[in-house]
Protein backbone atom coordinates (compact mmCIF):
# COMPACT_ATOMS: atom_id res chain seq x y z
CA UNK A 1 0.00 0.00 0.00
CA UNK A 2 2.13 3.09 -1.26
CA UNK A 3 -0.09 5.23 0.99
CA UNK A 4 0.43 6.11 4.38
CA UNK A 5 -2.45 6.44 7.04
CA UNK A 6 -2.45 10.24 7.79
CA UNK A 7 -2.35 10.25 11.17
CA UNK A 8 0.98 9.96 11.70
CA UNK A 9 3.18 12.06 14.35
CA UNK A 10 5.08 15.60 13.01
CA UNK A 11 7.63 17.52 14.33
CA UNK A 12 6.82 21.11 14.41
CA UNK A 13 8.89 24.09 15.04
CA UNK A 14 7.50 27.59 16.06
CA UNK A 15 8.99 31.24 15.88
CA UNK A 16 8.47 34.60 15.68
CA UNK A 17 7.77 36.08 12.29
CA UNK A 18 10.40 38.35 11.77
CA UNK A 19 8.57 40.56 9.15
CA UNK A 20 5.35 40.75 11.86
CA UNK A 21 5.49 41.49 15.59
CA UNK A 22 1.90 40.32 16.07
CA UNK A 23 2.44 36.56 13.98
CA UNK A 24 4.45 33.53 14.93
CA UNK A 25 5.30 30.97 12.18
CA UNK A 26 4.59 27.24 13.11
CA UNK A 27 6.12 25.25 10.43
CA UNK A 28 5.57 21.13 9.54
CA UNK A 29 9.18 20.02 9.74
CA UNK A 30 7.96 16.18 8.97
CA UNK A 31 6.87 17.79 5.55
CA UNK A 32 9.39 20.15 4.89
CA UNK A 33 12.18 17.52 5.14
CA UNK A 34 10.35 14.79 3.38
CA UNK A 35 11.39 13.87 -0.07
CA UNK A 36 7.89 14.80 -1.74
CA UNK A 37 7.51 15.57 -5.17
CA UNK A 38 5.06 16.70 -7.86
CA UNK A 39 5.29 13.81 -10.47
CA UNK A 40 2.85 14.81 -12.82
CA UNK A 41 4.02 13.47 -15.89
CA UNK A 42 6.03 10.85 -14.53
CA UNK A 43 3.90 8.78 -12.87
CA UNK A 44 0.93 10.41 -11.06
CA UNK A 45 -2.32 8.47 -12.16
CA UNK A 46 -4.39 11.74 -11.42
CA UNK A 47 -6.87 12.35 -8.15
CA UNK A 48 -9.77 10.96 -10.59
CA UNK A 49 -9.52 7.34 -13.10
CA UNK A 50 -11.57 9.49 -15.00
CA UNK A 51 -9.13 12.20 -16.14
CA UNK A 52 -5.29 9.93 -15.39
CA UNK A 53 -3.45 12.38 -17.21
CA UNK A 54 -5.06 15.53 -15.72
CA UNK A 55 -2.87 15.11 -12.31
CA UNK A 56 -5.03 17.50 -9.64
CA UNK A 57 -6.06 19.86 -12.52
CA UNK A 58 -9.30 17.66 -12.57
CA UNK A 59 -11.74 19.93 -10.51
CA UNK A 60 -10.45 23.72 -11.57
CA UNK A 61 -8.84 26.64 -9.40
CA UNK A 62 -10.70 28.65 -7.06
CA UNK A 63 -9.67 32.04 -6.94
CA UNK A 64 -8.07 32.99 -3.30
CA UNK A 65 -9.50 36.64 -4.12
CA UNK A 66 -9.95 38.84 -6.59
CA UNK A 67 -5.96 39.81 -6.90
CA UNK A 68 -5.43 36.58 -7.74
CA UNK A 69 -7.44 36.55 -10.63
CA UNK A 70 -6.56 40.37 -11.73
CA UNK A 71 -2.59 38.62 -11.61
CA UNK A 72 -3.96 35.27 -13.13
CA UNK A 73 -6.00 37.43 -16.32
CA UNK A 74 -3.04 39.40 -16.98
CA UNK A 75 -0.55 35.89 -17.70
CA UNK A 76 -3.87 34.35 -19.85
CA UNK A 77 -3.78 37.50 -21.88
CA UNK A 78 0.04 36.33 -22.80
CA UNK A 79 -1.34 33.17 -23.85
CA UNK A 80 -2.49 31.94 -27.92
CA UNK A 81 -3.67 29.04 -29.66
CA UNK A 82 -0.12 27.75 -29.80
CA UNK A 83 0.57 27.53 -26.21
CA UNK A 84 -3.13 27.17 -24.76
CA UNK A 85 -5.09 24.32 -26.65
CA UNK A 86 -8.53 25.64 -24.67
CA UNK A 87 -7.33 29.08 -26.11
CA UNK A 88 -10.55 28.89 -28.65
CA UNK A 89 -12.85 28.02 -26.52
CA UNK A 90 -11.50 30.26 -23.15
CA UNK A 91 -11.38 33.23 -25.40
CA UNK A 92 -15.19 32.56 -26.39
CA UNK A 93 -16.91 31.48 -23.98
CA UNK A 94 -14.90 32.55 -20.91
CA UNK A 95 -12.49 30.52 -19.09
CA UNK A 96 -13.68 31.38 -15.12
CA UNK A 97 -17.09 30.66 -13.65
CA UNK A 98 -18.42 31.50 -10.32
CA UNK A 99 -19.15 28.21 -8.19
CA UNK A 100 -20.89 28.89 -4.76
CA UNK A 101 -20.39 32.44 -5.10
CA UNK A 102 -17.06 31.87 -5.69
CA UNK A 103 -14.89 32.68 -9.00
CA UNK A 104 -12.79 29.20 -10.56
CA UNK A 105 -11.14 28.40 -13.67
CA UNK A 106 -13.58 26.54 -16.22
CA UNK A 107 -13.49 22.48 -16.39
CA UNK A 108 -13.30 21.77 -19.46
CA UNK A 109 -12.98 18.35 -21.13
CA UNK A 110 -12.94 16.55 -17.66
CA UNK A 111 -9.86 19.67 -16.53
CA UNK A 112 -9.20 22.70 -15.94
CA UNK A 113 -9.36 24.97 -18.97
CA UNK A 114 -5.75 25.40 -19.03
CA UNK A 115 -4.94 21.93 -18.94
CA UNK A 116 -3.25 21.03 -22.42
CA UNK A 117 -3.83 17.24 -23.31
CA UNK A 118 -0.51 14.72 -23.69
CA UNK A 119 -0.11 14.99 -27.27
CA UNK A 120 -0.94 18.84 -27.53
CA UNK A 121 1.96 20.65 -29.64
CA UNK A 122 2.18 23.42 -26.97
CA UNK A 123 3.45 20.90 -24.19
CA UNK A 124 1.30 18.81 -22.23
CA UNK A 125 0.06 20.15 -18.81
CA UNK A 126 -0.36 23.60 -17.32
CA UNK A 127 -0.44 25.92 -19.87
CA UNK A 128 0.41 29.03 -17.16
CA UNK A 129 3.07 26.81 -16.18
CA UNK A 130 4.87 26.51 -19.52
CA UNK A 131 3.98 30.13 -20.07
CA UNK A 132 6.08 30.89 -16.51
CA UNK A 133 9.12 28.49 -17.84
CA UNK A 134 9.00 30.52 -21.46
CA UNK A 135 9.30 33.62 -19.76
CA UNK A 136 12.22 32.38 -17.28
CA UNK A 137 9.84 33.41 -13.99
CA UNK A 138 8.57 31.27 -11.32
CA UNK A 139 5.09 29.77 -11.95
CA UNK A 140 3.97 31.58 -8.72
CA UNK A 141 4.05 34.40 -10.88
CA UNK A 142 1.84 33.15 -13.61
CA UNK A 143 -0.65 30.48 -11.79
CA UNK A 144 -3.65 30.87 -9.83
CA UNK A 145 -2.16 30.73 -5.77
CA UNK A 146 -4.03 27.52 -5.32
CA UNK A 147 -1.98 25.68 -7.92
CA UNK A 148 1.22 26.35 -6.65
CA UNK A 149 0.50 25.70 -3.36
CA UNK A 150 -0.77 22.34 -3.62
CA UNK A 151 0.59 20.25 -1.62
CA UNK A 152 2.01 22.89 0.69
CA UNK A 153 -0.71 24.35 2.56
CA UNK A 154 -0.89 27.56 4.78
CA UNK A 155 -3.14 28.26 7.48
CA UNK A 156 -3.77 30.57 10.48
CA UNK A 157 -4.70 30.25 13.93
CA UNK A 158 -5.39 33.10 16.34
CA UNK A 159 -3.99 32.29 20.24
CA UNK A 160 -4.80 34.21 23.08
CA UNK A 161 -2.15 34.10 26.20
CA UNK A 162 -2.83 34.82 29.65
CA UNK A 163 -1.48 38.44 29.64
CA UNK A 164 -4.47 39.14 27.56
CA UNK A 165 -1.77 39.58 24.69
CA UNK A 166 -2.76 38.12 21.14
CA UNK A 167 -1.18 36.46 18.24
CA UNK A 168 -2.07 35.39 14.77
CA UNK A 169 0.02 31.88 13.88
CA UNK A 170 1.01 31.15 9.99
CA UNK A 171 1.06 27.40 10.07
CA UNK A 172 2.98 25.97 7.06
CA UNK A 173 2.40 22.11 6.67
CA UNK A 174 1.35 19.28 3.92
CA UNK A 175 -2.21 19.91 1.96
CA UNK A 176 -3.27 16.03 2.94
CA UNK A 177 -6.47 14.82 1.47
CA UNK A 178 -8.18 16.14 4.77
CA UNK A 179 -7.05 19.41 3.56
CA UNK A 180 -9.52 18.90 0.28
CA UNK A 181 -12.23 18.68 2.21
CA UNK A 182 -14.53 15.57 2.42
CA UNK A 183 -14.12 15.12 -0.59
CA UNK A 184 -10.86 14.34 -0.18
CA UNK A 185 -10.93 11.49 1.34
CA UNK A 186 -12.48 9.60 -2.00
CA UNK A 187 -9.83 10.71 -4.52
CA UNK A 188 -8.72 7.62 -6.19
CA UNK A 189 -5.49 8.47 -5.49
CA UNK A 190 -3.43 11.13 -3.94
CA UNK A 191 0.40 11.83 -3.54
CA UNK A 192 1.40 13.77 -0.68
CA UNK A 193 1.55 10.53 1.72
CA UNK A 194 2.37 8.30 -0.91
CA UNK A 195 5.50 6.76 -1.12
CA UNK A 196 5.15 7.16 -5.31
CA UNK A 197 5.66 10.64 -4.61
CA UNK A 198 8.45 10.56 -2.13
CA UNK A 199 11.45 9.83 -4.41
CA UNK A 200 13.11 13.41 -4.53
CA UNK A 201 17.04 14.26 -4.14
CA UNK A 202 16.05 16.94 -2.31
CA UNK A 203 13.99 17.77 0.66
CA UNK A 204 10.44 20.09 0.24
CA UNK A 205 11.93 23.01 1.86
CA UNK A 206 14.77 23.37 -1.09
CA UNK A 207 12.59 22.34 -3.87
CA UNK A 208 9.85 24.71 -2.78
CA UNK A 209 11.75 27.59 -1.42
CA UNK A 210 10.45 30.33 -4.15
CA UNK A 211 6.65 28.53 -2.84
CA UNK A 212 7.50 29.09 0.93
CA UNK A 213 9.10 32.77 0.91
CA UNK A 214 6.20 33.48 -0.75
CA UNK A 215 3.93 32.31 1.98
CA UNK A 216 6.36 33.19 4.97
CA UNK A 217 8.51 35.70 3.44
CA UNK A 218 12.63 35.41 3.07
CA UNK A 219 13.50 36.12 6.88
CA UNK A 220 10.97 33.80 7.76
CA UNK A 221 11.77 30.89 5.32
CA UNK A 222 15.66 31.43 6.70
CA UNK A 223 14.43 30.42 9.82
CA UNK A 224 12.60 27.74 8.77
CA UNK A 225 15.20 25.95 6.86
CA UNK A 226 17.56 26.91 9.24
CA UNK A 227 15.22 24.29 11.64
CA UNK A 228 15.24 21.96 9.04
CA UNK A 229 18.96 22.02 8.65
CA UNK A 230 19.84 21.13 12.18
CA UNK A 231 16.94 17.81 11.97
CA UNK A 232 18.71 16.61 9.01
CA UNK A 233 21.90 17.06 10.63
CA UNK A 234 20.77 15.26 13.53
CA UNK A 235 19.47 12.75 12.06
CA UNK A 236 22.90 12.26 9.40
CA UNK A 237 24.52 12.68 13.06
CA UNK A 238 22.94 9.87 15.37
CA UNK A 239 20.93 8.20 13.17
CA UNK A 240 18.03 9.48 14.64
CA UNK A 241 15.10 11.03 14.06
CA UNK A 242 12.02 12.45 15.10
CA UNK A 243 8.93 11.79 13.05
CA UNK A 244 10.18 11.15 10.09
CA UNK A 245 7.46 11.57 7.11
CA UNK A 246 6.60 7.77 7.25
CA UNK A 247 6.28 7.76 3.07
CA UNK A 248 9.83 8.82 2.69
CA UNK A 249 12.29 5.83 1.68
CA UNK A 250 13.68 4.01 4.68
S1 LIG B 1 0.64 17.67 -6.99
FE1 LIG B 1 0.33 15.45 -6.72
S2 LIG B 1 -1.72 14.97 -7.57
FE2 LIG B 1 -1.07 17.03 -8.33
S3 LIG B 1 -0.10 16.61 -10.32
FE3 LIG B 1 1.56 16.63 -8.77
S4 LIG B 1 1.78 14.45 -8.15
FE4 LIG B 1 -0.19 14.63 -9.22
Amino acid sequence: MPEVPLDFPRQWFECADPSDPDQRIRADLTWLTSRWTCIFGRGCPGIYKSSPEAGCCTLGAHFSDKEDRKRTERWVAKLDASTWQRHRTGTKKGWTVKEDGAWKTRVVAGACIFHNDPDFEGGYGCALHHLAQREGISFIETKPEVCWQVPMRRSYENIEHPDETAKTVVVISEFDRGSWGPGGHDLDWYCSNNTEAHIAAEPVYISARDELVALIGAEGYELVARACREVEQMRAATGLTIAPHPADPK
